[in-house]
């Protein structure tokens, strides 16, 4: 025991008290009425005393308190154990002098929090994180709150608290006032013996580092850019930033790989990887190093383009456009040369309301990019786009008119088989819409505002029963093996009771489904894959054939074929469109050839125009072909003529 401990004062004062009593001691003696009195008397100055040579009080907590309770207990030893304890004192110096190190070197910044004195200790780099010199933060939290937003401070507090009363760890993202990045506050309490909460220890670490480039939990394993995960917080990180700064403004862009899935299926998934090795070099060797890079699905890339204030909106679109074509520049791997397209989407900021999503708007503006003829183009969001933002709205309107009305009209594009002198096998239905005011509206322009608005269930419904109901009367008129085919989007399959709606149309009409085909792509399949292919064995149970409309230009994988009740490919317009000129898809059509045959699936090459794409085809063995090359879309009053027209002509070669 210590008796000359920061304690002594009081240990004095305690023996002066007892001796001052004592002086008493004579009188009470005296007061012979009463000797019981001795008793409690001498019973509390022994106390005093006691107290005052024997007690130890509880110790301040103190890291220098600490540290010099160390020195205390010596117990009688000889000279093996003096040079352990030796040992120990320099191994906890040794530990000491680390942990300084630490705390003053690492570049999170570290609090101590004493709870019976409630004095906060700091490490500088907090005081960096904050902004301010270290003397500015005191030994309290109060500085702290002038140095976050209130609302945070709000939450600081509450978890602090809640931490305490649960003894449990927190963590909490913070915005200094004064700094860039959020920063992320953590504490754990630390319990006595008796499990009550003595101190709580905690650390600030900006974010940044938290989603640091070397965290594998950020990045993409194949091209090692950053991931999905990183760049959404990312750019949240930013949105925050730049609405508290004015004089900030950043760009997004993403880019998409045109037919990426055809790489893949036609060479291989590794040799598809490499190709994605290639791109994610060309962008980043495009970017700058504080710009942020990554790939946030299979074939998809995200920027996000710091400051661009420095470029003003004319080097912006410079950049834009010298990108795209270095991604575009011919690609050689594995003695192979690759043309790849890609479709791009850029938007600014502050082309936006703060309230605006931006991740979701360049997501929709790539959406429409490749869904209309625009795929493999760059896409700026611009006040213009605003505007077409509301003409979309009011589009929309309109078609709810519209299909009130009943206005629309469908046309029918033919099928014709030319290994069977180019008989007419079936009739694609397609829609129009000819408004009064605007004039003929193209489906590309107002499906995808049927899709996304819901609308495409009750307009899809009209198609169905006109569509229907037109192929019967041709049945009827001896075309019975004539197929028609109705294209139907995933919100059909997705919204409303497809089959129950489908069966009503066909009873309604009189049409026996075997004269029905269903175009459908394959993101309808690939949408809930479950749901809609129990949804298609129930569909083609009833004798309706599926197509897959637009084929190779969804998704990579071709297994799907093996398990789903599919009947027909159409092989998409833009392969066929660049057969003669580039290689890969003259080798993508060969190979869907040869899936088609293996699978006993019925092929169809859409947008067929030129003699030379039909002899192509030929020679490789697709024989069913739909195209401008034999007929553009006909109204209904001209398909009888046309198909006389086939009729008579194939009657005329066999009588010849
Ligand atoms: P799709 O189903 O792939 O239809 C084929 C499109 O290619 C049609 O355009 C057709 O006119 C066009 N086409 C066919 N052959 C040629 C050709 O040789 N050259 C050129 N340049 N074009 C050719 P359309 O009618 O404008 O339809 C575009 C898309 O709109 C359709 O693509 C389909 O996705 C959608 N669509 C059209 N009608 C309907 C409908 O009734 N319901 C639904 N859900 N979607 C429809
Ligand atoms: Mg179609
Ligand atoms: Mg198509």
């Amino acid at each position: 025991m210590k008796l000359f401990d920061e304690h002594c004062l009081l240990r004095i004062l305690l023996i002066v008290v007892g001796s001052l009593f004592s002086v008493f001691m004579d009188e009470l003696v005296a007061f012979e009425e009463h000797p019981y009195w001795i008793i409690p008397y001498c019973a509390s100055i022994s106390f005093l005393f006691f107290t005052a040579l024997f007690y130890r009080f509880p110790p301040s907590i103190s890291l220098s308190r600490m540290r010099k309770d160390l020195d205390v207990p010596m117990p009688s030893m000889d000279g093996d154990d003096f040079s352990k304890v030796d040992d120990l004192r320099r191994s906890l110096e040794e530990k000491e002098t680390l942990l300084n190190m630490f705390f003053t070197s690492s570049s999170d910044g570290f609090w101590i929090l004493d709870l019976p004195t409630g004095k906060v200790q700091w490490s500088a780099r907090v005081a960096e994180l904050f902004g301010i010199s270290l003397d500015k933060l005191g030994t309290s939290f109060d500085t702290l709150k002038t140095l976050v937003f209130e609302s945070d401070w709000a939450k600081f507090t509450k978890m602090l608290k809640i931490a305490l009363e649960s003894k449990q760890k927190f963590s909490l993202e913070i915005r200094p006032v004064l700094g860039k990045n959020i920063i992320v506050v953590s504490g754990s309490p630390q319990m006595n013996e008796e499990g009550r909460p003595i101190r709580m220890f905690g650390s600030f670490v900006p974010k940044a580092d938290i989603l640091s480039f070397k965290n594998p939990f950020f990045l993409d394993e194949l091209t090692g850019l950053k991931n999905r995960r990183y760049f959404l917080e990312h750019l949240k990180e930013k949105v925050n930033y730049a609405q508290l700064h004015q004089d900030y403004s950043f760009a997004l862009i993403l880019i998409d790989i045109d037919h990426f899935g055809r790489i893949n299926d036609v060479y291989s998934p590794q040799f598809g990887d490499c190709v994605l090795k290639l791109i994610a070099e060309r962008i980043v060797s495009s970017c700058q190093q504080q710009d942020c890079v990554a790939r946030i699905s299979g074939d998809i890339f995200a920027i996000l383009l710091h400051d661009v204030n420095g470029r003003d909106k004319g080097k912006m679109v410079e950049f834009a456009q010298n990108l795209h074509s270095k991604i575009r520049q011919p690609l050689q791997l594995e003695g192979k040369e690759l043309l790849i397209g890609a479709s791009m989407s850029v938007i600014l900021n502050n082309d936006l309301d703060a309230s605006d999503d931006l991740m979701s708007h360049a997501t929709t503006l790539l959406r429409n990019l490749k869904s209309g003829d625009c795929r493999g183009n760059i896409q700026f969001f611009s006040g213009g786009l605003r505007e077409k933002a509301m003409q979309v709205y009011q589009l929309e309107y309109e078609l709810r008119k519209a299909i009130q009305a009943k206005v629309f009209t469908l046309v029918y594009q033919p099928v014709v088989d030319v290994s069977k002198d180019n008989k007419v096998v079936s009739f694609e239905a397609l829609v129009r819409w000819n408004n009064s005011e605007r004039g003929m509206i193209p489906p590309s322009e107002f499906i995808p505002i049927a899709e996304e608005t819901g609308l495409i269930v009750p307009l899809g419904e009209l198609i169905l029963r006109g569509a229907c109901r037109q192929a019967k009367e041709w049945v009827d008129l001896g075309y019975t093996d004539l197929k028609i085919a109705v294209n139907f989007s995933a919100k059909q399959f997705s919204q409303g009771d497809l089959v129950h709606t489908l069966q009503s149309i066909l009873q309604e009409t009189g049409l026996n489904p075997k004269n029905l085909k269903m175009e459908i792509t394959e993101y309808t399949v690939m949408n809930d894959t479950k749901k809609t292919v129990e949804m298609m064995r129930q569909l083609t149970a009833m004798g309706v054939e599926i197509s897959i409309d637009d084929f190779g230009t969804g998704f990579s994988s071709l297994s799907y074929l093996k398990n789903f009740p599919v009947h027909t490919l159409k092989i998409d317009k833009s392969f066929v469109d660049s057969l003669l000129e580039k290689e890969e898809d003259a080798v993508f059509i060969r190979t869907i050839i040869g899936i088609a045959k293996s699978l006993n699936l019925e092929l169809i090459a859409e947008g067929v125009e030129t003699k030379e794409q039909l002899d192509f085809l030929k020679k490789e063995g697709c024989f069913m072909i739909q195209g401008y090359y034999f007929s553009k879309p006909l109204p209904p009053t001209e398909v009888l003529d046309f198909l006389q027209k086939k009729i008579s002509s194939s009657f005329l070669k066999q009588l010849a």
